[in-house]
């Protein structure tokens, strides 16, 4: 549960933008820096570099509850979906998402379709975040073979998506289904021996591991074939060239196997902390509401509009709480959050609205802190934008 680099003065609550690195993966990252070794090379090094690899493709493996040779490793969760799009779309020429994905898929599968205007189907979500199953199954009954990808957690609002009925409506006309699940590995325990989503994008940096590594899954069996991005020598079976990073996937590796044993003590403490700052919040600001409430989150994730409050506003007047107006992803660009207008928000109430993301070094002392400086922040960003709007 201690965190690596941690208790720098303000409080960090962005994990899903990044977490800090649990200290076993820390440690095992740092080890394995200190070693030399191709893991492609067959002498005594490079055997010990490969073996180093494969015990993390082991421990990825036993926290997804799939096989290490289901497992490719990628530079993180962005590269995995690219893979995961492209290789199916070349086979199938058509993708069917929803309006909440994150830029990763959404953008990628914008680029396949390019002016391709039947190539890209892009399903609507409710207010509560999510798709309309029945409105999947027809569209993937009128299409047939298709990658459907729908994300298994939302990074904006955490709302987590009802898989089950995409996968049986996918599977039953022959199409492939891809999840981007970045948000969710290592937050909420998950078995891929009982979800049988056809592929499934990770990233290391999400649940403790070091950043710019992360992994595709891709079920045996899986009728896809092999699509690299890049090419040269055939690392990962072929589907991704290049030296493998060692020491990030070692850290990968280690962060999974501490994710796996932490997860159940993990969840239900994270959940307290967040129902906390969020019954406190909503008590002492009671015009502000949270996002996606209504629908199954994960843990760690309170995304809550404070209106008449610009986000960023609130935030630099907040500077002991390190939170995100909307998606650290898309920080600096201007366009309001395509996941809050995808749920109906106002523009001015997305652009109203910072995301708490709460983690496994998150303290409530903590918590008491972000509450006490969001409330400060949010009653006086309202009092200057009340004086300013003129009669
Ligand atoms: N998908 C989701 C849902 C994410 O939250 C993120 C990271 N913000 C990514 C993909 C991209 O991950 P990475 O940083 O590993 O490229």
């Amino acid at each position: 549960m201690e965190a690596a680099t941690y208790g720098a003065q303000p409080v960090y609550l962005d994990y899903n933008a990044t977490a800090p690195m649990r200290r076993e993966a820390l440690a095992a990252t740092r080890d394995a820096l200190y070693t030399v070794g191709n893991a492609s090379s067959i002498h005594h090094h490079g055997r010990d570099a490969a073996s180093r690899v494969d015990r993390a493709r082991r421990q990825l493996a036993d926290l997804l509850g799939c096989s290490p040779g289901e497992l490719i490793f990628t530079s993180g969760a962005t590269e995995a979906n690219n893979l995961a799009l492209q290789a199916s779309y070349a086979q199938h020429g058509l993708i069917i998402t929803s309006a909440v994905e994150h830029p990763a898929v959404l953008e990628t599968a914008r680029a396949l379709a390019g002016s391709t205007s039947d190539a890209l189907i892009t399903l609507p979500v409710d207010s509560k975040g999510q798709i309309d199953p029945e409105a999947l199954r027809a569209t993937v009954q009128l299409h047939g073979a298709a990658l459907v990808s729908i994300m298994m957690a939302n990074n904006e609002t955490g709302v987590i998506s009802d898989l089950t009925p995409v996968i049986e409506a996918a599977h039953a006309v022959g199409a492939l289904v891809h999840t981007d699940a970045t948000q969710y590995v290592g937050r909420l325990p998950l078995d891929l021996g009982d979800l049988d989503v056809d592929l499934l994008s990770l990233s290391a940096h999400k649940f403790g591991g070091p950043q710019g590594v992360g992994a595709l899954f891709i079920r045996r069996g899986t009728p896809l074939p092999q699509h690299p991005l890049v090419f040269g020598g055939g690392h990962e079976r072929g589907w991704r060239a290049g030296t493998l990073n060692v020491p990030g996937i070692v850290g990968l590796g280690a962060a999974a196997e501490a994710a796996r044993r932490e997860i159940s003590d993990e969840a239900p403490r994270i959940i307290k902390l967040r129902d906390l700052l969020e019954s406190e919040i909503l008590a002492r600001l009671p015009h502000s509401h949270v996002n996606g409430a209504l629908a199954p989150r994960l843990p760690g994730v309170a995304s809550i509009t404070f209106p008449g409050a610009p986000a960023d506003a609130l935030l630099s007047s907040m500077p002991n709480v390190a939170a995100s107006d909307g998606s650290a992803c898309s920080a600096g660009a201007p366009t309001p959050s395509h996941v809050l207008l995808a749920m109906g928000l106002s523009r001015e109430a997305a652009d109203s609205t910072i995301r708490f993301s709460l983690g496994f070094a998150t303290t409530e002392q903590e918590i008491r802190r972000a509450i006490d400086a969001t409330v400060r922040a949010v009653t006086h960003v309202q009092a200057v934008m009340d004086a300013t709007a003129g009669p």
